[in-house]
C-alpha cells in the first residue's frame, strides 16, 4: 500500500519546474488520492445481448434487411415502394429501378451490411460492381455521404473510390477486399455532423468503417457531403435516411443481405 502524504507534511519543491513556482499552498490541503475517486458508477451501460457471431443483429438492432422483404426501403426517388430484387434471402440492385433508402431516419448510429459482388462481374475501374452504401441521404440521387462499394479485388482505380473509401475524401486504410462471388461486411459507426440555426457546421461527421473486419476508416472527420466533381460541402440535416446505390454502370448488379442498425446517442 503506498503511503499517504501527511497534511503537514511540506512537499519537496519541484527541480524541474521552469517557473519555480511554489505548489506547496496547493500540496498541503490536498488530502491522498484514494482509488474511489476515479471510478464512476452511473448511468450504468444497458445490457444488450451480443449476436451468435459477429455479423447476427443483437438484441437492439432495428433490422433493416432480414432476407425476406422491402418493408423498411422505399424508392429514393419518390418514397414509392422499393423496386429492387428480393429473392433467396438476399437483395439485388435494380439498377432501373434507382437508389433505394430507408423509410426511418438516423443521426448517430452502429449499421452492419454485407455485399456480394458476382462472379460473372465484368467491367473495369469504377465501372465493375459499383455501388453505395450513403450513411445520412440529404436529397434525391447521390445527395449525402458515401461509403463506397465497389469491386476491389485486383480492380485498379483511384484509391480515394475503391471499396472502402469515403469517396473521394477518404482513402481506406487497407484493402480486405474478398474476391467476387464472396460475402462481405461492413461495420460503420457514423456520427452525423450538427449545424447551428443559421446552417453553418458546429461539428463535423465522423466516420469509423470495418471492412471484412479490418479497420479501414478510423474516425475519419469528413470535409462534407460527397461530391463527384468538386470540392465537398456540408449543408444542414438533423436526421436522414441511408440510402443504396444503384450506379448506372453497366457491369451486373451487385446484392446486399443481413442489413442491421443501432441508433446511437
Ligand atoms: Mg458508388
Amino acid at each position: 500500500m503506498a503511503a499517504a502524504l501527511s497534511a503537514q507534511q511540506t512537499p519537496t519543491p519541484e527541480p524541474a519546474n521552469p517557473q519555480g513556482a511554489s505548489s506547496s499552498s496547493q500540496a498541503t490541503t490536498q488530502r491522498a488520492p484514494k482509488p474511489e475517486d476515479t471510478e464512476v458508477w452511473e448511468p450504468v451501460p444497458k445490457v444488450v445481448t451480443p449476436g451468435a457471431n459477429c455479423t447476427a443483429p443483437p438484441s437492439d438492432a432495428i433490422i433493416l434487411f432480414d432476407g425476406k422483404n422491402l418493408d423498411e426501403w422505399v424508392s429514393n426517388r419518390d418514397k414509392s415502394p422499393a423496386k429492387w430484387t428480393v429473392a433467396d434471402g438476399i437483395l439485388t440492385v435494380n439498377k432501373a429501378g434507382g437508389n433505394i433508402e430507408t423509410k426511418r431516419t438516423f443521426k448517430n448510429y452502429q449499421l452492419h451490411i454485407e455485399w456480394r459482388v458476382p462472379e460473372n462481374i465484368t467491367g473495369s475501374g469504377q465501372a465493375r460492381g459499383n455501388s453505395g452504401l450513403f450513411l445520412a441521404s440529404t436529397g434525391p440521387g447521390d445527395a449525402g455521404y458515401e461509403l463506397q462499394v465497389l469491386d476491389s479485388y485486383n480492380n485498379k482505380t483511384y484509391v480515394n473510390g475503391q471499396a472502402g473509401s469515403m469517396y473521394k475524401q477518404a482513402i481506406p486504410l487497407a484493402n480486405p477486399s474478398r474476391k467476387p462471388g464472396e460475402w462481405q461486411t461492413y461495420d460503420v459507426v457514423w456520427t452525423a455532423p450538427t449545424f447551428e440555426d443559421d446552417g453553418s457546421l458546429k461539428t463535423p461527421a465522423y466516420a469509423t468503417v470495418f471492412f471484412n473486419g479490418v479497420l479501414v476508416e478510423n474516425h475519419f472527420q469528413l470535409k462534407g457531403e460527397t461530391l463527384y466533381i468538386g470540392q465537398p460541402v456540408y449543408k444542414k440535416y438533423t436526421s436522414a435516411p441511408i440510402k443504396l446505390q444503384a450506379h448506372g454502370d453497366r457491369s451486373e448488379p451487385i446484392s446486399f443481405r443481413n442489413i442491421w442498425v443501432r441508433e446511437l446517442e
